[in-house]
């Protein structure tokens, strides 16, 4: 039993709510390549990898 927290990939995280654990890295699986697309003027970042959302 861990305190590590489950991602869940079907929903958006805020980084306000959940800030990186490591800066500019997805905290699901440590990848630092991701997709990044702007909607309403929130800038959305994809892990390239895991796909986890998170608005920065
Ligand atoms: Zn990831």
């Amino acid at each position: 039993m861990g305190t590590k927290q489950e991602i869940d990939l079907s929903i958006t995280y805020n980084i306000r709510e959940y800030p990186d654990i490591k800066s500019g890295r997805c905290d699901n699986c440590d990848n630092a390549q991701f997709k990044s697309s702007i909607k309403n003027a929130v800038f959305l970042r994809k892990c390239r990898n895991c796909v986890m959302k998170k608005i920065i």
